[in-house]
C-alpha cells in the first residue's frame, strides 16, 4: 500500500460551543486524488486549516509526510501547495508577478523560477493575461491565477479548497483537467467540494463529511455499494392497478414502488436486468407504457441514505 501522506486521528475542533470537527479520522495516501465531499458548513475548510496548522484544534493529531504538523513545520510546508477557498493574490501585482512572488517563497534560484512560472502560466492558460492586474480578470481567470500561485513551486501535496465555486464551465473543465494532470505528474491531491459530480469525475477516493464527521469513505463504487438503492427505474404508465403495483413489488431486487401522476418509480437494490424483468411484467399484464429511463445511484443518494438529508442545497 502506498505511503500515508496525511494521517488525521480523532480530530476535534470547536468554535466556542459549535463542534466543527467531531472526531474526524482520515488517511490520505501518496498518489491519490482524495475528495472531501460535504455540504456547506460540514467542516471541509476547517479540516484543511487544521491539516495546515493554520488553526489550533482541541483534540487529536495530524501528521503530514509522517511528521506531526506544527505552525513552524516549514520543511513540511515547502512540500505543500495550497489553493484556499477565498482567492488570495496581490492586487498591485500582475498575473506573472503574483505567480513569481508565491514561487519565490519556495524557489530561490532565478532561472529555475522563471521556468516554473512559465509552466504555471501555461498550465492555467493565462498566457494572454500575464500583464493583467487581478481586478481586470474574470472570476474564472482569477481562480486560475489563484491555482497557479499555489502550484508553481511543484509541491508533492496539493490542497485545493472549493476551487471551482462560481466559475464558468470552461474554466471549471480546465481546472479539473489541470488537477488530473498534476496528479499524473506525481502530486497527491486533496480536493474539497460540495459538487458531487466533480468529486466523482476526478477523485480516486472520497470521504463524505456531514456536521464535522466522516459518514462514509471509499471509492465511488464502494460508496454506492454501501447503500441499498442500486437503480431507479422510471416508467410512464397508464392505469396501473394496486394488484399490478404489488406484482412489480414482488419482482426480484425491487424494494420500493411509487406511482404518481402516471409515472411509476421503481427502486431496485443492485442486480442486473431489472429493467428487462419489469418490462416483461408490463407486457404480460398488457399495461401500456411510454417513456422509460433508468438512473444509477449518485453520491447524493449515498448522502441521503446515510444522513437523511440532500447533499445539495435546494437553492442550487
Ligand atoms: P465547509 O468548508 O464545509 O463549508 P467550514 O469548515 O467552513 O465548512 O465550517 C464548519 C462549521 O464551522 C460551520 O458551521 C461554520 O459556520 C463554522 N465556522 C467556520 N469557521 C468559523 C469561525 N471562524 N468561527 C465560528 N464558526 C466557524
Ligand atoms: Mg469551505
Amino acid at each position: 500500500m502506498a505511503k500515508a501522506v496525511i494521517e488525521i486521528e480523532n480530530l476535534v475542533k470547536r468554535y466556542k460551543e459549535l463542534v466543527a470537527l467531531d472526531h474526524l479520522n482520515l488517511t490520505i495516501r501518496e498518489g491519490e486524488v482524495f475528495g472531501l465531499l460535504g455540504p456547506n458548513g460540514s467542516g471541509k475548510t476547517t479540516a484543511i486549516n487544521c491539516i495546515l496548522a493554520l488553526l489550533h484544534f482541541d483534540k487529536g493529531s495530524v501528521k503530514v509526510f509522517g511528521e506531526e504538523m506544527q505552525p513552524d513545520s516549514y520543511d513540511i510546508k515547502r512540500k505543500i501547495g495550497v489553493v484556499l477557498q477565498n482567492v488570495a493574490v496581490f492586487e498591485e501585482l500582475t498575473v506573472q508577478e503574483n505567480i513569481d512572488y508565491f514561487c519565490s517563497l519556495y524557489v530561490k534560484e532565478k532561472s529555475v523560477r522563471r521556468q516554473y512560472v512559465e509552466e504555471a502560466i501555461s498550465f492555467s492558460g493565462l498566457e494572454d493575461f500575464r500583464k493583467f492586474f487581478p481586478k481586470k480578470l474574470s472570476g474564472g481567470l482569477l481562480r486560475r491565477l489563484n491555482i497557479a500561485c499555489g502550484i508553481a513551486h511543484k509541491p508533492r501535496l496539493i490542497i485545493l479548497d472549493e476551487p471551482t465555486v462560481a466559475v464558468d464551465p470552461q474554466s471549471r473543465n480546465r481546472i479539473l483537467e489541470g488537477i488530473q494532470k498534476l496528479n499524473r505528474e506525481g502530486a497527491t491531491i486533496i480536493y474539497t467540494s460540495h459538487y458531487m459530480e466533480e468529486v466523482e469525475q476526478i477523485c480516486s477516493r472520497i470521504a463524505i463529511l456531514d456536521q464535522g464527521r466522516c459518514v462514509a469513505s471509499g471509492t465511488k463504487e464502494e460508496l454506492k455499494a454501501m447503500i441499498k438503492i442500486g437503480e431507479k427505474i422510471h416508467l410512464e404508465a397508464e392505469g396501473m392497478t394496486s394488484e399490478q403495483m404489488e406484482g412489480i413489488r414482488r419482482l426480484r431486487h425491487v424494494y420500493q414502488v411509487d406511482y404518481q401522476n402516471g409515472m411509476l418509480k421503481i427502486c431496485c437494490n443492485g442486480g442486473k436486468h431489472n429493467l428487462v424483468h419489469i418490462l416483461d411484467y408490463m407486457t404480460k399484464e398488457e399495461i401500456s407504457f411510454g417513456r422509460v429511463y433508468a438512473e444509477l445511484p449518485t453520491l447524493n443518494d449515498v448522502f441521503l441514505e446515510i444522513t437523511g438529508k440532500q447533499l445539495r442545497d435546494s437553492a442550487e
